[in-house]
């Protein structure tokens, strides 16, 4: 059946002349909200993944720059206290020109974008030179950024009303356009963004105007991020509190009884990795779900990718086994990259899944046995340890002798595997699908942070990602702790001249999260 739609409706919604080209340029003022990746909203995203040109400034996470299409151009756009890398009216200009080029521009701001983001600015910018733009709001760091210190803005008892007021003008100046004596007289809770650094003279303008000198006080610094830290006082207290912590920008200043609920409500700083700065070294596809699992316990994990997986050089014998796949009596995969790396092979010459035939097939690690699934293929065989003995010590019990094996693997994997189970009869094909390469984009800027900063844990998830980590010839910050998902990872590592201070387990990424945790423990 052919459903027909009434041209009459089409016809209404063509638009008139007068409208804008649909291919007329737009730009989105995206709110990043205050630093957990999570806090983007799904709109946000949606401007991400399509955008031209991202211009970013210092406060939105710059992981959300992969989410951008390959391509895109990444503008930084930040400032730090004191600095600015583009002026305002430079800003103001980047973004008229290129939505006036035609491009889908992302404006990503830390917090709420209307909210002493200067976005209204921007906005007034691009509406008086005509152009297209939406405004998508963010979780702002006067509120989300609180709730994550386990601070909430109002309450019932105490907190009927919030005053959020920018800090950032010098008190006492005469163009002042900050009442301090209005602040302290207002009824509820006061929220102060920027300003840290003059906190002295800020809280002696509060307590002049007659707010108490025991009106408890908390600033949150980095808030929702792995950085996130938290300092409380009262108002006579905490200029010296955060002076002699050095407890410096980017951080909220609260201040209210609401402050004392933190005793009660602090869920996030009690998570068990909470500020353990944790580098991730997997490829940049693969990280999500580790960094994800790591930050819900807390940690301060960040991406540092080290290799990048392509298909082979060599790709004819992957051809051949795929020709012939009908032949084979098991196909076992080693790595969750392997499966993947075979199947995208598999179906772009195959459209019916019935064409593997009925080889068994067998994964080892639970990561790679659920990547077979995925692509609704049944697992006959997960050797109890993870490793290829285990799985060897399988094959032993059952008869391979003048069975055909496929081996899809990365190039230049370990022989071993191979070799044995050809020592048990099997004729095998030991099979490239997939190499792995040094990544050298630094996008989300886990490189640089390693190099600045340091981290407490690195994790290897592959002997690849080690030996790429030595490669990239970084300096190893004192009391660097190495964590490794298993012993082929461990004995590249040692190999290398990297220290092992643990060694998942259970070798797949859920058993080294949990041995990281049960490391930091006891700490
Ligand atoms: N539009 C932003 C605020 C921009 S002004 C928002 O809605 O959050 C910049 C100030 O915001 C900083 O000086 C700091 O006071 C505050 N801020 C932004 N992100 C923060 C974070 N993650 N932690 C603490 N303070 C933050």
């Amino acid at each position: 059946m052919k459903i027909v739609s009434p041209t009459k409706t089409r016809k209404t919604a063509v638009p008139s002349s007068s409208a804008p080209a649909a291919d007329a340029g737009i730009c989105f003022l995206v709110g990043a909200g205050p630093g957990d990746p999570g806090l983007l909203t799904l709109r946000g995203r949606e401007c991400l993944e399509r955008a031209d040109v991202v211009v970013y400034d210092y406060l939105s996470n710059a992981e959300f720059l992969n989410l951008t299409p390959p391509g895109a151009e990444l503008i930084y756009a930040g400032k730090t206290a004191g600095r600015h890398a583009l002026k305002q009216e430079e800003t103001n200009a980047l973004l008229v020109k290129h939505t006036r080029e035609g491009k889908r521009v992302v404006r990503l701001k830390g917090g709420d974008p209307f909210l002493f983001g200067r976005g209204g600015e921007e906005a007034a910018e691009l509406a008086a030179a005509g152009l297209r733009f939406e405004i998508v709001p963010g979780v702002t760091s006067a509120i989300g950024g609180l709730a994550y210190a386990g601070i909430p803005v109002t309450h019932r008892a105490s907190n009927a009303a919030l005053t959020i007021f920018t800090g950032h003008e010098e008190p006492g100046k005469e163009t002042s356009g900050i009442d301090y004596a209005s602040i302290a007289r207002s009824p509820g809770t006061k929220v102060m963004l920027m300003g840290v650094e003059r906190l002295a003279a800020i809280t002696g303008e509060l307590a002049t105007a007659g707010m108490e000198g025991t009106t408890p006080v908390a600033l949150v610094r980095w808030a929702t991020t792995g950085r996130h830290r938290t300092l409380t006082g009262t108002l006579s207290t905490i200029a010296a509190l955060a002076e002699k912590e050095e407890f410096k920008a980017p951080a909220v200043a609260v201040f209210g009884e609401v402050v004392k609920l933190r005793e009660t409500l602090n869920w996030f700083e009690k998570r068990p990795l909470f500020g353990r700065r944790i580098a991730v070294t997997r490829t940049r596809q693969q990280a999500g779900g580790f960094l994800a699992a790591l930050r819900e316990l807390g940690a301060d994990a960040f991406e540092l990718p080290t290799i990048r997986i392509g298909p082979p050089a060599e790709k004819t014998a992957f051809m051949e086994a795929l020709a012939d796949i009908r032949t084979y009596d098991w196909i076992v995969f080693t790595s969750p990259n392997g499966v993947e790396a075979f199947f995208n092979a598999f179906f772009a010459a195959h459209e019916d899944a019935r064409d593997l035939g009925g080889a068994r097939i067998a994964a080892i690690g639970n990561g790679t046995a659920k990547k077979v699934r995925e692509y609704r293929y049944g697992v006959d065989l997960i050797p109890e340890e993870f490793v290829a003995e285990s799985l060897l010590k399988a094959f032993k019990k059952l008869d391979v002798e003048n069975l055909k094996m496929l081996l899809p693997r990365a190039a230049g994997a370990r022989e071993m595997l191979a070799v044995e189970l050809e020592n048990l009869g099997a004729i095998v094909d030991d099979v490239p699908v997939y190499e792995t390469f040094p990544e050298t984009a630094d996008v989300a800027g886990g490189i640089r942070r390693f190099r600045e900063e340091g981290a407490d844990m690195i994790t290897f998830t592959s002997a690849s990602t080690a030996a790429h980590f030595t490669a990239l010839g970084l300096p190893l910050p004192e009391g660097l702790k190495t964590a490794s998902i298993g012993p082929v990872t461990t004995e590249e590592m040692k190999k290398l001249g990297l220290p092992v201070d643990l060694e998942a387990p259970q070798h797949d990424i859920p058993g080294l999260v949990a041995a990281i945790q049960e490391f930091y423990s006891g700490r």
